[in-house]
């Protein structure tokens, strides 16, 4: 089958583009697909983790990064039923183990764009969009995706590998048959933003990222710096009810939620709000035969403690670095593609979605005896220097890559 030797990629979100442009740099030629004719302003992941940090910066893209984003030393988690704050949890303690002791607060498209412009100058480097990949084949020698082009035409493109990066609804995944088991929350989430500086010491003097428990309505609360840099601020509801998915993006039901929640100095006004259901999926298997899933193609999660774009970008980095060992004859694709899912969708399921999980569920527990031995856990963990420590190098995902890594 195979006609053209590059690597193919399906989607130019966060994870194909990155795992493109690592490809590229090394001198592998390589052809991105995105259905989307630009990226999207999604308001999605904005908060990248020291261990992607560590990452990005090997690849160049951090010092694109730092002018467009917020740097957050400490996150919170506060009890909003007895008003405290839970536990601060501060990256300087981990600061012997990372470049980048701190969480970056830096808009999914930014991260996309700022790679998009780095990869774009190099000769290997080819995004076709909007491109909509519709399947996908393969034999001994390569794969074979088909597409529709800008024109509605039906394309085909041939190459060594495809990795499937097109995302939680991967047409990929559904084709090769992969079952993608787990389950949906059952409560919408609700994105919300506005400019009202939740940071101001009369409005609750919040860090960048907050997390709230209550036992009735609980929310997250993440600042991000926005386009212009003079910086906005997103709420995470869930909506619980059974009202319509009408009712409850309206503005009227956002703005009660958000008012309730966080009471300082309400009507809000509401730039953004979106409506979301939540997944905790991970795909039975992350490659099969000259195929691999990256990202939310392979793995996805609620957004408490902003893990899936990281997780997904870890991925992307891992398998590219297996496809230049191959490229380069330094390795066996029958070996080094099995390898990539034991190291990577063992510890999506250990790290990624126990954390996030774990973290619904402590802001959720309405319980009363339950969340207060829960919260004060968690407490007790942020004030002891070796247990915090170790929760910080779990969330910031530094123990999953390196557990990962290590994995033969
Ligand atoms: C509210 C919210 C907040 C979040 N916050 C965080 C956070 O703070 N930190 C974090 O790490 N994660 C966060 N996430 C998760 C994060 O957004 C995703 O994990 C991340 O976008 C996954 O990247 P991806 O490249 O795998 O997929 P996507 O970003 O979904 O990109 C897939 C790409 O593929 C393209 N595509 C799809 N189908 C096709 C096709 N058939 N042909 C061609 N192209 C196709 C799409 O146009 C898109 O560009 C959040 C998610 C939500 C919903």
């Amino acid at each position: 089958m195979i006609a053209d030797k590059r690597i193919l990629i399906a989607g130019a979100g966060p994870v194909g583009m990155i795992s493109g442009y690592y490809l590229a740099r090394q001198g592998i030629p390589v052809t991105i697909f995105d259905s989307a004719p630009a990226t999207r302003p999604d308001h999605r992941a904005s908060t990248v983790h020291p261990s992607t940090l560590d990452m990005l910066n090997d690849l160049g893209v951090t010092e694109r990064l730092f002018s467009q984003g917020l740097k957050s030393e400490v996150f919170q988690f506060r009890d909003r039923y007895d008003d405290r704050i839970v536990a601060e949890f501060d990256y300087g303690i981990i600061a012997d183990e990372t470049d980048h002791p701190f969480a970056l607060q830096v808009e999914q498209h930014k991260v996309i764009n700022a790679t998009c412009d780095l990869a774009s100058a190099l000769p290997d480097f080819n995004l076709l969009r909007p491109y909509t990949v519709t399947g996908a084949t393969q034999d001994d020698d390569g794969v074979e995706v088909t597409v529709t082009n800008p024109t509605g035409e039906e394309e085909k493109h041939s190459g060594r590998f495809l990795i499937a990066a097109d995302g939680g609804r991967s047409i990929i995944r559904k084709e090769l048959g992969i079952d993608f088991p787990g389950f949906t929350w059952a409560e919408r989430f609700i994105i919300a933003t506005t400019k009202f500086d939740f940071g101001r010491p009369e409005n609750g003097n919040h860090r960048y990222r907050n997390y709230v428990a209550h036992p009735k309505q609980w929310c997250a609360l993440i600042k991000v710096a926005g386009d212009d840099m003079t910086g906005l601020w997103r709420i995470l509801i869930p909506a619980q009810g059974d009202e319509s998915d009408e009712v409850v993006s309206s503005e009227e039901w956002v703005q009660n939620i958000f008012t309730e929640c966080l009471p300082y100095n309400p009507p809000y006004e509401i730039i953004h709000r979106n409506l979301y259901n939540v997944h905790q999926r991970v795909a039975e298997t992350f490659e099969k035969g000259r195929i691999v899933l990256a990202g939310d193609s392979a793995h996805v999660n609620n957004p408490l403690g902003g893990m899936g774009m990281n997780g997904g970008i870890h991925d992307g980095i891992n398998i590219a670095e297996k496809l230049v060992r191959i490229w380069r004859g330094e390795g066996d694709a029958t070996a080094l593609l099995p390898q990539y899912d034991r190291q990577r969708r063992t510890m999506a399921i250990k790290y990624v979605q126990a954390q996030s999980i774990a973290n619904k569920e402590i802001l959720q527990e309405s319980d009363m005896e339950v969340r207060r031995k829960k919260l004060d856990a968690l407490g007790a963990i942020a004030a002891d220097r070796d247990r915090c420590h170790d929760y910080l190098m779990k969330s910031s995902l530094i123990a999953m890559v390196r557990e990962a890594n290590a994995t033969p």
